[in-house]
């Protein structure tokens, strides 16, 4: 069974086609610059290189038709026509609180997951657009949405709830949500089987860390607290995203800046973090060049990120009274050595301890810990595809 797995963002298109008998991946590729000028699709099939074309990509629906050309092309293609995709898995950001599961696409469905663009305004038109553009290409397959909350929707309620006006979360259901679930959720997993221990006995926290970073406690298999919130910008300080800050901050900017609410949210969303403290760049990897070379805003940035995480991990096993492992993964959590040993450095208190040579790799599955840590420290690639295309067989059996 083949499984195509959509990503879709306002000017992008990721997709991978998904061999589900073995797990393996077809091919992989990207649209971009989709409405915008100089659009182009770019496939990589196998572990061959990728091949990048030129294509007018005026909006969803071509993108997705290219994506079809490509996969049953004579020379870069991997089927032989469209028949061959069994199911198409599309990522939705926002499931509000519709949604305790993945759900298979059909009117009703898509009723609701219009409904969460009032709290999910960036996130859920794309993911929707990328839904009825596939629906009009391939009207007989069937569809499966997967979201990146539904993990968190497990949280109790002291965890979700924000201590404002009741009403606030009646009247719009503002609340923690959570998000990068499919993540959380895989390398957990993936994690209890390292371990070789059930998932539903052991305590695990998860730092997605990224562009964008979460953090997750995971009880039992069940996510019971997570620091994203009501949107992605809660939490520890991400790429350009603030992370938590008091939230009077905001009104104060608005006033002194005399920034209006997009300006604010702007602000907050993507010139703050790693790339607002250093003023260098949101990616890690030249802020820890610019760090090395001496530059202090540079150092400062790394330094905030690690504190945040680290807080959140004592916050966690805190709540959750212990820790079996502590797991690592997405782009700075795989690759960024020196970012987990400072986060994981002295927290030996709690016995957690990592081995520094072993923790000197990136992109692998490993277990970092020391010896005589008590409690193991891993890094897990993450494969939100997979766990998509994973989710699609589930739903559609
Ligand atoms: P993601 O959002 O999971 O794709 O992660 C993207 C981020 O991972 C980039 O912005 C980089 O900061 C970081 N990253 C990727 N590779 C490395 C690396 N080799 N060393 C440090 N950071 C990396």
């Amino acid at each position: 069974m083949k499984i195509l797995v959509i990503n879709a963002g306002s000017s992008s298109l990721k997709y991978q086609l998904i061999d589900m008998t073995n797990e393996t991946v077809l091919a992989k590729g990207l649209c971009d610059r989709i409405g915008i000028d100089n659009s182009f699709i770019k496939q990589t099939r196998g572990s061959e290189d990728a091949v990048e074309i030129k294509k007018v990509l005026k909006n969803h629906k071509d993108a997705i038709e290219a994506v079809i050309s490509a996969l049953v092309d004579e020379k870069i293609g991997v089927i032989k026509n469209m028949s061959e995709i069994s199911a198409v898995g599309h990522r939705v950001v926002h499931g509000g609180e519709k949604f305790n599961s993945s759900a298979v696409i059909d009117e009703t469905v898509m009723e609701a997951i219009r409904e969460c663009i009032d709290i999910a305004p960036l996130h859920n038109p794309p993911n929707i657009i990328g839904i009825e553009a596939c629906q009009a290409i391939m009207p007989n397959v069937p569809m499966v949405a997967v979201f990146d909350t539904t993990f968190h929707s497990s949280m109790p309620e002291e965890a979700y709830i924000y201590a404002l006006p009741y009403e606030m979360y009646e009247k719009y259901k503002i609340r923690r949500y959570g998000f990068h679930g499919t993540s959380h959720k895989f390398v957990a997993e993936r994690a209890a089987e390292l371990l070789g221990k059930p998932l539903n006995e052991l305590k695990i926290i998860t730092c997605h860390l990224g562009n964008g970073s979460s953090i997750c406690a995971v009880n039992k298999g069940k996510s019971v607290d997570t620091s994203m919130g009501f949107t992605p910008l809660q939490g520890v300080a991400m790429g350009t995203r603030s992370g938590t800050i008091d939230p009077e901050v905001v009104t104060f900017l608005m006033e002194k800046e005399d920034l209006t609410i997009k300006g604010v949210s702007n602000l907050l969303n993507k010139k703050s973090g790693v790339l607002g403290v250093s003023g260098v760049s949101s990616d890690f990897r030249d802020v820890q060049v610019a760090s090395k070379e001496g530059n202090k805003r540079a150092k400062l940035a790394l330094d905030i990120f690690c504190y945040d995480c680290k807080k959140y991990i004592g916050a966690y096993i805190a709540i959750m009274n212990g820790v079996d492992a502590i797991v690592f993964t997405a782009g700075v959590g795989e690759n960024d050595f020196n970012i987990r040993e400072r986060i994981a450095n002295d927290l030996d208190f709690f016995g957690i301890k990592i081995d520094e040579e072993k923790n000197k790799i990136r992109g692998q599955e490993i277990d970092i810990s020391a010896e005589d840590a008590k409690v193991r420290t891993l890094v897990i690639p993450t494969n939100e595809e997979l766990a998509i295309a994973r989710e699609v067989l589930r739903m559609l059996k």
